[in-house]
Parts: structure tokens; C-alpha cells; sequence
């Protein structure tokens, strides 16, 4: 049986109405659920809060059209990998070729 853990997890919003840029920590919580499944809760200031990726207000200018993405994911790194993957790919072509 598996125990519990915390992880911390740090998230960037950007409003897309004043551009305004900001990041929030979450302590994550992860319980083992049963039947395979795992509860995930979110706490942020010690407080139980929705899911980091649901609705957020602007602090400034109080719009709820914010973008949210997890700090430690960036959008370059799925980017570099694909392109490894097809100078690979083109080297076994060469290999084949020979
Ligand atoms: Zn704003």
C-alpha cells in the first residue's frame, strides 16, 4: 500500500488582457485513492484551493482570462526532443542507404 506525498509545484499566469505576469506555489498533496487511482489536492498558503489551471483572477485588473502553465514544463523542451528524434531518424536512413 502505498502512502502519501507532498510535491511543490510552482505556476505562471499571464493575463491576456493587461499582460500582467505572476507565478503561485501549490503544495500537492497525492493520497492513494483506491482501485488504482490517485487524489490529488492543492493547497496554496496552507489553504485548500482549486486546481491551478482552473479559473484565475488578474490581481490587477480583476479579468479571468489568464493563461496558466506549470512553471518546470516549457513549451522548448517537447520542441528539442522531436527534433533529436528526426536527426536520429535521418542518420538510420543513412545507415539504411549505405
Ligand atoms: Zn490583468
Amino acid at each position: 500500500m502505498r502512502e502519501a506525498w507532498s510535491s511543490h509545484e510552482i505556476w505562471l499566469y499571464e493575463c491576456q488582457y493587461c499582460a500582467n505576469v505572476w507565478e503561485e506555489a501549490f503544495d500537492v498533496l497525492h493520497a492513494d485513492g483506491g482501485h488504482g487511482h490517485e487524489a490529488i489536492v492543492y493547497r496554496h498558503d496552507g489553504h485548500l484551493c482549486p486546481t491551478p489551471w482552473s479559473t484565475h483572477e488578474c490581481p490587477e485588473c480583476r479579468s479571468e482570462n489568464v493563461f496558466a502553465t506549470p512553471y518546470r514544463r516549457r513549451p522548448s523542451v517537447p520542441r528539442s526532443r522531436r527534433d533529436s528524434d528526426l536527426e536520429l531518424l535521418s542518420r538510420l536512413r543513412r545507415l539504411n542507404a549505405w
